[in-house]
């Protein structure tokens, strides 16, 4: 009997036990996977939370609905991995051995890795959205605030959903316009990056629209530390960011335990082929989802097309035959826009966001870097397809590869900033 074992049965780990399940005969293979808590988290509405799109509990329903027979589902948290003996260790001392593991445990939030954020302060006038607990607490913060300086703030990249703090400024910026306070609302969006996004063409695209919000932007900002008494954020060369209401994305960090078994790059991500998701150090182990330190964006999107070309070539890995799948790191995202609008952004490692139609060529229904109610609709969708498509692993209407059909190449000059 053949032992598989997954860490993290989250969107990327869910996906991977449902579509290799199948596929490995039940006689000669076990499959577990492993999560510290039986809650799944729908983490694309943490956007939307803030703003009262949506209630706590219609983002999460419990693992074990996603999980298909033949599964065990362990609930535990990693405490380590010993890569030599093959075994995983678990915090209350229970030992799971393996003959292939897939590492699944994504990156979250750190507010302690910054000086200063996680104190007094602290969920008074410094939140995050990227957990649930953070996202109640900043919608109840927005429910009452009566307006100021509100900092957008980002500390590192990468961080998952590298849209998402983009999308908050534009959806605060909508909220506070429809509660006819914006003119209350002093706006700033800062980030490490020269600019709006990590990718040219789509960063000035994005940035024109935070100007055309009168949205200021504070870039190159390596922040230092948050001086919670002054309410400033301070940066590595000393310039300083006043706020009264700072919404920041903490850094982004792979799990502790990662580190522990010294499978981990200084942030706790697992090297691999950005190919084939396997280890650079062991032959015997894949990182998959945020997990993995492929330069491709950390987004469910990225999960869900690695994991259909990830269990191709699982199954000819344990045959001992080459891995003929490449992952191209194709990443899709709708971007909130506010006032019922959104964009798309279609990706891989080499070809940048570029504007067009998406998925049929000149049909759509979506448009490219584009502003559309449509695409708005597509991001609300989205989470009905991801509980009852992407998660149980039935597939969708969209291929794994990224194509160039549909898109337009076009030189930077020629991408204008588009109508509100
Ligand atoms: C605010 C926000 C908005 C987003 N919007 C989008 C979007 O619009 N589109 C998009 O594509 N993506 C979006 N994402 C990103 C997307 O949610 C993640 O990229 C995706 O969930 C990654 O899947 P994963 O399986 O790698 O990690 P996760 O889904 O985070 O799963 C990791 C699992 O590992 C478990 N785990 C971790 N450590 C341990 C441990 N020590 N022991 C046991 N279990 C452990 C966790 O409990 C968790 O269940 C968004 C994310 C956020 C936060």
């Amino acid at each position: 009997m053949k032992r598989l074992v997954v860490l993290g049965s989250g969107t990327a780990g869910t996906m991977v036990v449902n579509k290799l399940r199948p596929h490995l005969d039940r006689a000669d293979w076990s499959i577990t996977v492993v999560d510290q808590d039986g809650d799944h988290l729908y983490q694309p509405g943490l956007l939307l939370l803030p703003f009262g799109v949506y209630e706590p509990e219609e983002l999460v329903k419990p693992r074990v609905r996603f999980i298909p027979d033949g599964v065990d589902l362990v609930l535990g948290e990693i405490d380590r991995v010993d890569a030599d003996t093959n075994s995983v260790h678990l915090a209350d001392g229970r030992e799971l051995g393996y003959d292939y593991l897939v590492i699944a445990t994504g990156t979250s939030p750190r507010p302690d890795q910054t000086p200063g954020m996680a104190e007094g302060e602290w969920h008074k006038s410094i939140f995050e959205f990227y957990t649930l607990d953070g996202a109640i607490a900043l919608r109840d913060k927005l429910e009452s605030w009566d307006g100021g300086r509100l900092v957008v703030h980002v500390v590192e990249m990468p961080i998952k959903c590298p849209v998402a703090p983009l999308e908050f400024t534009f959806l605060a910026d909508a909220f506070f316009a429809e509660r006819g306070m914006r003119d209350r609302v002093e706006i700033t969006y800062v980030t490490p990056l020269e600019g709006a996004f990590t990718k040219p063409i789509a960063s000035r695209h994005l940035g024109g629209m935070l100007v055309d919000r009168e949205i200021a932007i504070e870039g190159d900002f390596v922040v230092d530390r948050v001086d919670p008494d002054a309410r400033t954020l301070v940066s590595m060369d000393e310039r300083e960011v006043p706020f009264d209401l700072l919404v920041t994305v903490p850094l982004n960090m792979g799990a502790d335990f990662v580190a522990r078994s010294g499978l981990g790059d200084e942030l706790n991500y697992v090297p691999v082929d950005k190919h084939t998701l396997l280890s650079k150090a062991h032959r015997n182990i894949f990182a998959i989802g945020d997990a993995s330190d492929i330069p491709a964006s950390k987004a469910g999107s990225v999960a869900h097309f690695s994991v259909e070309l990830f269990a191709k070539n699982f199954l000819e890995h344990v045959h001992d035959r080459p891995m003929t799948h490449p992952f191209d790191g194709h990443a899709n995202c709708f971007i909130e826009s506010g006032h019922g609008k959104g964009l798309l952004i279609d990706f891989n490692y080499d070809t940048e966001p570029l504007p067009g139609k998406y998925p049929m060529p000149g049909i759509g229904p979506f448009t490219l870097l584009e502003e559309s109610h449509l695409n708005h609709w597509g991001k609300l969708g989205f989470r009905w397809a991801y509980w009852h498509l992407l998660l149980p692993g039935r597939p969708m209407p969209v291929p794994a590869l990224m194509s160039m059909a549909g898109k337009r190449r076009e030189p930077l000059d020629t991408v204008s900033s588009p109508e509100r």
